[in-house]
């Protein structure tokens, strides 16, 4: 039995804990990795140009939208976000499902040029739980909070939009539960490849 790479969409507001949950994932599975997107945005504390994200200068992000190297791009909050062809290139002939981290608008371009995309929404338990770990976090000013905040609001409207909806009360189980949509996936009918002998 083969089984066919998934291209997966996970959104989720700023600091829902979705990257810590796809990276939980990961340590258990090795047949996962992650796209990694192009951004204008600074990078935080500790995070590393080429694994985080490909940090580039506006001017840079703007070159490659001009030579159609994006697959999907997004402004987002104040920057703009994008995952490169070559990107998924990269990854499309290593047989791994390939996770896709973007906002609404990119999950909807991305589903527009390939339709069979799996995609997840995650939700904070509460506003007040998210509003804790923006804060917590330590790498926003109160005023990208409150924005970051009032844009959840709005991506949450839209989360009938997905495939699938995962709470994130605690990591371990929401791990477990994007393991078990990636599990289920894998089965649907029309990816099963049986050769018969
Ligand atoms: P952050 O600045 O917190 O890393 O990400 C902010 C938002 O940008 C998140 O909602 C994230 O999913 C989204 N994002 C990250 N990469 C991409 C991308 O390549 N395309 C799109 N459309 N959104 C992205």
């Amino acid at each position: 039995m083969n089984k066919k790479p998934l291209i997966i969409v996970v959104s989720a507001p700023s600091g829902v804990g979705k990257t810590t949950v796809i990276q939980y994932l990961m340590k258990q599975r090795n047949d996962l990795v992650i796209s990694t997107s192009a951004t204008t945005r600074p990078p935080r504390r500790g995070e590393q140009n080429g694994i985080d994200y490909y940090f580039l200068s506006k001017e840079a992000f703007e070159e490659k939208i001009k030579n159609n190297e994006f697959v999907e791009y997004a402004q987002v909050h104040d920057d703009l976000y994008g995952t490169l062809y070559s990107e998924i290139e990269k990854h499309f002939h290593s047989g791994k499902d390939l996770i896709l981290e973007l906002d609404v608008q990119g999950m909807r371009s991305i589903k527009s040029k390939f339709p069979h995309v799996i995609t997840i929404f995650m939700m904070p338990p509460s506003l007040k739980e998210m509003e804790f770990r923006l804060k917590n976090r330590g790498t926003e000013s109160e005023e990208k909070i409150q924005k970051r905040l009032k844009r959840a609001l709005e991506e949450m409207k839209l989360r009938t939009e997905f495939d699938y909806t995962i709470v994130n009360y605690e990591v371990e189980q929401s791990a477990n539960d994007l393991n078990s949509i990636i599990h289920a996936e894998h089965l649907k009918s029309h990816r099963v490849e049986i050769h018969l002998e």
